[in-house]
């Protein structure tokens, strides 16, 4: 069975989401990430590769692992709606 890994925080906070089996494994996002919250995973995927994985909290939503990802479909970035001001 093909683990497919979507190593997601809270949904009430911004958080990344990975998808294992489409990760290359580049460490873009990784060296990208201005918190620091994304590594490799210590598990290798269907293809021998070790994708990276978010830690599970202190993601701010800015996205830029996003803009670094060469894979499509590989890397989301989720941010609750914001209150609006009259909320
Ligand atoms: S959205 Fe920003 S803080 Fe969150 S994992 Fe990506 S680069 Fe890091
Ligand atoms: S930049 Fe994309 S392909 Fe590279 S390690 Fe991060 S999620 Fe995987």
């Amino acid at each position: 069975m093909v683990e497919k890994q979507l190593n997601e925080g809270s949904n009430a906070l911004p958080h990344t989401a990975i998808d294992a089996e489409v990760c290359k494994g580049c460490r873009r996002c990784i060296a990208a990430c201005p918190q620091q919250v994304l590594r490799l995973r210590p598990t290798m995927n269907h293809c021998g590769i070790q994708p990276a994985e978010y830690i599970g909290r202190d993601c701010t939503g800015c996205g830029i692992c996003f803009y670094n990802c060469p894979e499509p479909y590989a890397i989301r970035v989720e941010s609750p709606d914001r209150p609006t001001r009259n909320s």
